[in-house]
């Protein structure tokens, strides 16, 4: 067949770290646990925020503040592998913000959660919104402890991002379509990549928004439980 594409694959047994990135995993979601018996101690609400570098997550968490600010007292843990600039976005907000720098690491862990966790008053707090780093692909596996998840995408990724990645899809409680103020620009049909949604993830809330119009900013606020 000279039309397709030859894929190759390891073998069983290949991947020589498998048992390694096993215990990681493991260990993980005991920290986690551990996290979010912590934040339901202190009735806080917290929401991991994922998706990729450009979907528009921070922009989304400064309208999520904007929106809930009167009715909930808010923190930000921003992870970023090593700038300050979407911190210091959300810090103009007026939201408490711990920036997490990752270092070389590609996704928040538990672990570094738990870190930041211990360097806040948990007794001031409502709502913590957790930036993770821009990805699609490990934050999937990493728990942080929160008891909601939600996947950023943006229409300019084009209309094939939940097909790549469908892991994190399945992951998410809410999963937000993002500017669709430039799916006509981008040729995306928003309908559709909601059923492509829908089909990896049916229990998720899919909602529309546009951070530049604040179209679908309450309804993220509704789906998370917040409104
Ligand atoms: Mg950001
Ligand atoms: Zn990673």
């Amino acid at each position: 067949m000279p039309d397709e594409v030859e894929v190759i694959v390891p073998d069983k047994g290949e991947v020589f770290d498998i048992e390694l990135e096993e215990d990681l995993l493991e260990a993980n979601r005991r920290i986690a646990e551990e996290n979010k018996q912590l934040l339901e101690k202190h009735r806080i609400r917290a929401v991991d925020v994922m998706g990729s570098v450009g979907s528009g997550k921070t922009t989304l968490i400064e309208k999520l503040i904007e929106l809930l600010k009167d009715k909930y007292r808010i923190a930000v843990f921003g992870g970023d592998v090593t700038t300050t600039i979407d911190a210091e976005r959300i810090k103009k907000r007026g939201a408490k913000t711990l920036q997490i720098n990752t270092g070389k690491e590609c996704h928040l862990d538990a672990n570094l959660v738990r870190k930041a966790l211990s360097k806040i008053d948990l007794n001031e707090i409502d709502v913590l919104f957790i930036e993770n780093v821009g990805n699609l692909i490990c934050p999937a596996e990493f728990p942080l402890g929160t008891d909601s998840r939600v996947v950023v995408i943006s229409v300019t990724e084009g209309p094939y991002t939940p097909l790549k990645h469908p892991y994190i899809f399945m992951e998410a409680d809410v999963v937000v379509i993002n500017k669709i103020d430039l799916a006509d620009a981008m040729n995306v049909n928003v309908d559709e990549l909601e059923a492509k949604i829908k089909k990896i993830s049916p229990s998720a809330a899919v909602v529309k928004t546009s951070c530049k119009t604040d179209y679908g900013i309450d309804m993220v606020a509704k789906a998370l439980g917040l409104l």
